[in-house]
Order: structure tokens, then C-alpha cells, then sequence
């Protein structure tokens, strides 16, 4: 029986995953999986991986002199693999294209609500019996203009539930869609026009800190950024310069640069070390949670579905339909090559 080494387990994972039956055998380890300890899957002919797995050349190599000969991607993201090195050294990569676009769109827009209507705060204050108003005034998202960058599955549904608030919506992506429904602009009509600017394309060498120091700058000062893209679209440093100077009104984070040693963890017990995060989470205007749009029932069933699906068509031969390739991810923006 083909086995499998699962990286970076968590409870509700594996959950999904052992429902479902499967030809080949699973083995569950909670590290996240790097060069340090690539070696647990020596011996497996598959691993499955995670957003903030360091998938880099020499775990790769370890990988693949082990034997693993498939990756699977539990998640829509590749932005911590080295694909040359896997082309190199004969390891195939699959994902999960879509699970549910809805999923993340629908906690961007809970995100966006909660930080402008203050409910966070709301909450905290009546668990005291304190039910004074001052400070918690929002605005209405009706006639308000929402900035998109990035328009495919994610983006395209927050779009649909903006609309539906009433709000503008203009848009920015290098791959427009046919007939929208909103305007395509150019970034610079993104940062100059909207209230509210919602990141929505992967990261890469074009998108990397697509959000800096200069784009704030072109902001209104009323801007909410929301991020529940990848946390490397956006400079952090410059982020907090912006809240701090007030050049911004406020940030939607449910990803960040630095996030892979503590997103997903209970780092309550410890001293976190990453200043600008620490920072970030003390001001009143940002509003943090830890990588969790995705985290719905349906979009972890789809996950725990497809990953599986993905592994079987490899171990049976079949063609690979959520295959990522080398050519496609040099240097392109296409994501899946068929
Ligand atoms: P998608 O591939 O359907 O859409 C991405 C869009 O971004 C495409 O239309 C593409 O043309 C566009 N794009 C590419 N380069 C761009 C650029 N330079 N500027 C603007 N747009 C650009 O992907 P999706 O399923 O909508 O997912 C979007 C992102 O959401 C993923 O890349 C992933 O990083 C993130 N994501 C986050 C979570 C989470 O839990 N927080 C879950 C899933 C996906």
C-alpha cells in the first residue's frame, strides 16, 4: 500500500481527512515541514504540505532522495515552493485550486465589518456591562467605492457581496474578466479612489509588497485595507508607518509577511519576538485573525476531497488535472497548467 506523510496536522485536518476512504495509508505528523525534518517522509511515496511550509530547494532534495515523488498541496497557494528544484528532482506538485472561494470572500467582508462597525470592540465592552457608544461610530458601506486587486474566484465573489451592500466596486488585474459588471482601473485609480482596498491576487515576484510606503501614500486617509490574499502583498514596516502617521484609516489582516513561526499556534504562553506584529496587534485600528478566511466546513471537506482525489489520479496514473508546473510558475501569473 502507497503511504502518505502529512505535514503541519492539525485536529480539525485530520478530522476531514480520515472520513474519507482512500487506497493508500496516511501518516500524521505536526511539524511543519522544512529541511530540518524532510526525513520524516523517507520511505513514503507522497507528502501532503501547507501555506507556510518552507518548501525550499534543500527540502526538496530531501523529499525526493526519500523517495516522495508527489506533493500535495492542501491548499490554492505555491508560493512556498521552489518549482525549479522540484522539476530537478522529478516531484510532482497538485493543489487544491478551488474549495470555497466563498469561504475567504465571506470573511474579508466580516473582517471589513467588524473593523468599521467596531463589533470587536462592541463585544468586548458589553461582556463588562459597559454599554457606552463613544468611539465605536462606522460609516456606511452603501455608495462607499471598494478597491479590488486581483478579480478571479476570491475576488470576484467579494465583489458580488459589495454590490450587494450598495458599494462602487473598481478593480485592477493584469487578466481582466469579460463583460464585468464593475470598472477595471489602474492601481493608481485604486489607491486614489477607494474607501476600502480588498487584495485578491497571489503572490509574486510582481505582486510582492504590491502594497508599500508609495501606495499608501496615494491613499485616502479614510482607506480600510483589507488582506486575505498572502501576507508578503503588502510591506508591513510601511503598513504600520501608514496606521501609526493615521495616512490610513485602518487594516483587515488575516494574513501577514512573517506569519509561518506563529499563525495557527497558541503562542499565548510565549513572548512574541516580531515587533512590527506585536505592534499591529496593540492598535486600536487593525484587526488580526490568523490565517482562518478559509476555515469553514465546506472548504475543508472540499480540501480533504480534492487533496485525496489529486493522490489517487497520481498513484493510479492518471492524468493530473490540479497538477502546478515548472513552466507555468517561472516567472508567469497563469496557475494551473492542466
Ligand atoms: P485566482 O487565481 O482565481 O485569482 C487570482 C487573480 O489575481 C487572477 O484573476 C489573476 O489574474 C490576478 N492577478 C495576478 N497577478 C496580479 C497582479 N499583479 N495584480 C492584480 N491581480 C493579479 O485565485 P483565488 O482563488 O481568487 O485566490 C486569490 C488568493 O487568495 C490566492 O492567491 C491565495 O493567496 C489567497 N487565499 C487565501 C486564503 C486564506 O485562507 N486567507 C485561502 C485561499 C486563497
Amino acid at each position: 500500500m502507497k503511504r502518505v506523510a502529512f505535514f503541519d496536522t492539525k485536529q480539525y485536518d485530520r478530522e476531514w481527512f480520515d472520513r474519507i476512504d482512500k487506497s493508500f495509508e496516511i501518516k500524521y505528523f505536526e511539524e511543519k515541514l522544512n529541511s530540518e525534518n524532510a526525513d520524516l517522509a523517507k520511505g513514503f511515496d507522497g507528502a501532503i504540505a501547507f501555506v507556510n511550509d518552507k518548501i525550499n530547494s534543500k527540502t526538496i532534495k530531501i523529499l525526493a532522495e526519500g523517495g516522495v515523488k508527489i506533493l500535495a498541496m492542501r491548499c490554492a497557494g505555491y508560493n512556498n515552493i521552489n518549482f525549479k528544484s522540484a522539476h530537478e528532482n522529478g516531484l510532482k506538485v497538485v493543489r487544491v485550486p478551488v474549495y470555497s472561494p466563498y469561504a475567504v470572500a465571506e470573511h474579508t467582508m466580516a473582517l471589513l465589518l467588524t473593523l468599521n462597525r467596531k463589533i470587536h470592540k462592541a463585544y468586548n465592552r458589553t461582556r463588562d456591562f459597559n454599554f457606552a457608544l463613544n468611539g465605536l461610530t462606522g460609516f456606511d458601506l452603501n455608495g462607499k467605492t471598494a478597491g479590488v486587486i486581483g478579480t478571479g474566484k476570491i475576488g470576484q465573489i467579494f465583489i458580488k457581496i459589495c454590490k450587494g451592500f450598495g458599494m462602487n466596486v473598481i478593480a485592477y488585474d493584469p487578466y481582466p474578466i469579460e463583460n464585468p459588471d464593475f470598472e477595471y482601473v489602474d492601481l493608481e485609480e485604486i489607491y486614489s479612489r477607494s474607501d476600502v482596498i480588498s487584495l485578491h491576487c497571489p503572490l509574486n515576484q510582481y505582486t510582492h509588497h504590491i502594497l508599500g510606503a508609495d501606495a499608501f501614500s496615494k491613499m485616502k486617509s479614510s482607506v480600510y485595507i483589507i488582506n486575505t490574499s498572502r501576507g508578503g502583498l503588502i510591506d508591513s514596516e510601511a503598513l504600520l508607518n501608514a496606521l501609526k502617521s493615521r495616512r490610513i484609516a485602518g487594516a483587515g489582516l488575516d494574513v501577514y509577511e512573517e506569519e509561518a513561526s506563529v499563525f495557527f499556534e497558541d503562542c499565548s504562553d510565549t513572548i512574541v519576538n516580531d515587533d512590527i506584529l506585536a505592534r499591529l496587534v496593540s492598535l486600536p485600528n487593525v484587526l488580526l485573525t490568523s490565517h482562518q478566511a478559509f476555515l469553514t466546513e465546506e472548504a475543508l471537506k472540499n480540501i480533504a476531497e480534492i487533496t485525496i482525489e489529486n493522490l489517487e489520479d497520481y498513484f493510479a496514473g492518471k492524468p493530473l488535472k490540479n497538477q502546478i508546473c515548472y513552466d507555468c510558475c517561472n516567472g508567469g501569473t497563469t496557475s494551473n497548467c492542466g
